[in-house]
């Protein structure tokens, strides 16, 4: 079996992307009719203008399709940042090897102390996030940290620069079970463009990371796209594309989709194309309809009232009172949930600055269940 970017390859998006473009309303009412879009020539169409005067409709669609999988659950999660330093040039991302920031990879007994705020906010599923550095992952330090934190999180998913599947192996014995790995931009001159330089230069590596990850052995896999750097009807058309290889491929792993929009980072980026908010649901609800099975997140990139607003639509996973600078939690007020100093080392600055505790409130108030914890490790020790 060829994997994605082979694939890729030759994919033919000229096709679908016209109909992103030209569909008719019939062909989107006939879509709504069959409760799903069943080819990516479909989920094009949900894409369209046309399919802009059915939102309510399709919204109404999705979080009929999320209930029935899903559930009225939310599963809630933190990333902790363990390194901000990168030796990539990434130009839209404040870790930029070029960035004046303070730099900083957190000691061992640091992460620990950061993830039992994070355990004392109630969650039990985190997020180890890190620039790309040699430094760190050749010398066995990610892998304590998350022997460390297994001892009190039993979910713990990465998200680091690309690896062979030898050197994840270790990493799931060490008890991680996810892996997210975004293109960032599924558009091969604009990756080019971007990813000037550092490894993060090689697009069709980085595509295939999932496939390898999951031969590895992770249970859970994350794929998106960085929304703002070229054309949105095509990235997520790629992105859909690649969802449903590994859905073929990786079937025994449960596969998430995120869809993060640009928000300000140090640098002098300015983005190609800002996703507009009705854009933004139109694609949470045609992905829904493409990828019943999926599980969708929305990150604190995005402000609090649109949060609240898409979570009963589409959404299944979501973080929340999230820091993007290692070592950024203690600086949170406890009592108040306010930062007591700037985070000059971040990645971006997040819209959505509530507590964990209100975002799950809220939550509560939609009806909907956060879930804290949904996977123990004794589950696959069995
Ligand atoms: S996006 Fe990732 S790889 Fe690129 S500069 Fe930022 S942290 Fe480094």
């Amino acid at each position: 079996m060829p994997t994605f970017s082979e694939k890729y390859k030759t994919l033919d998006l000229d096709r679908p992307l016209d109909i992103a473009a030209t569909a008719s309303i019939a062909s989107v009412e006939r879509i709504l009719q069959q409760g799903r879009a069943r080819s990516l020539e479909e989920f094009a169409a949900l894409l369209s203008p046309a399919a802009e005067g059915y939102l309510e409709p399709l919204c109404h669609l999705s979080q009929k399709i999320t209930q029935k999988h899903f559930g009225k659950t939310m599963r809630m999660f933190a990333p902790l940042y363990l390194s901000n330093e990168c030796v990539n040039v990434c130009k839209y991302c404040g870790f930029s090897r070029h960035n004046d920031i303070p730099r900083i990879t957190l000691e061992l007994e640091t992460v620990e102390a950061e993830a039992r705020i994070l355990h004392k906010q109630g969650f039990r599923s985190i997020l180890l996030v890190a620039g790309e550095h040699p430094k760190y992952v050749s010398n066995g330090y990610v892998e304590e940290c998350v022997r460390r934190l297994s001892k009190f999180f039993p979910s713990i998913a990465l998200e680091l620069g690309p690896l062979e599947s030898e050197r994840y192996q270790p990493l799931v014995a060490a008890g991680c079970e996810a892996l997210l790995v975004y293109q960032e931009t599924y558009h091969e001159e604009t990756y080019r463009s971007l990813h000037t330089a550092g490894p993060k230069k090689h697009f069709h590596w980085r595509m295939d990371t999932p496939e390898r990850a999951y031969a590895a052995g992770f249970r859970r896999l994350g794929i998106g796209a960085l929304f703002g750097l070229h054309d949105w009807h095509r990235e997520a058309l790629a992105l859909a594309s690649h969802a449903e290889h590994l859905l073929q491929v990786c079937w025994k792993a449960q596969l998430n989709v995120s869809m993060p929009r640009m928000r300000p980072a140090k640098g002098e980026f300015e983005q190609v194309e800002f996703l507009k908010d009705h854009h933004f649901v139109q694609l949470i609800t045609a992905l829904r309809l493409f990828l019943p099975h999926a599980g969708i997140t929305l990150s604190t990139r995005e402000p609090a009232t649109l949060r609240d607003g898409l979570a009963p639509i589409g959404i299944t996973t979501m973080s929340a009172g999230s820091s993007t600078e290692p070592g950024g939690y203690s600086s949170f007020d406890e009592s108040t949930f306010q930062q007591t100093r700037e985070q000059e080392g971040e990645q971006f600055h997040i819209a959505d600055e509530r507590s964990p505790k209100e975002v799950a409130a809220v939550l509560a108030r939609l009806g909907y269940e956060p879930v804290w914890k949904d996977f123990d490790q004794s589950l696959v020790r069995a």
